[in-house]
């Protein structure tokens, strides 16, 4: 018997369910990630402040919100950032990896 084009296995569609599954469990704990404490090592290491204004050598209009590491939600105070796993960081932070968003 052909199988109808649109037609998917059990085994695809409970693959797909698992995915959106973790997709959805992975967002959920970015959001209850703690935030970085910017007199960590790490964070003093690139100069991390919580507030772009504060930071000596940012590029004006530069902040966490339009970076290239930066995974935060659109419109959110905090999110993750790439170079800082497992913390937040805010939105109008900044770090001297700061990477314009292509
Ligand atoms: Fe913020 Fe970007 Fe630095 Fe991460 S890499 S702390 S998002 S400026």
């Amino acid at each position: 018997m052909r199988e109808h084009p649109l037609q998917i296995s059990r085994r695809q569609l409970l693959g797909s369910a698992l995915t959106c599954i973790a997709i959805g469990t992975s967002a959920a704990r970015a959001e209850q990630l703690p935030l970085l404490d910017p007199a960590t090592t790490q964070a003093r290491a690139l100069k991390y402040v919580e507030d772009a204004r504060k930071a000596s050598g940012a590029t004006r209009g530069s902040s966490c919100a339009n970076c290239s590491l930066y995974q935060g939600k659109s419109g959110a105070a905090t999110g993750p950032c790439q170079l800082f796993p497992g913390k937040q960081v805010t939105a109008a932070g900044w770090c001297t990896s700061w990477a314009p968003q292509m």
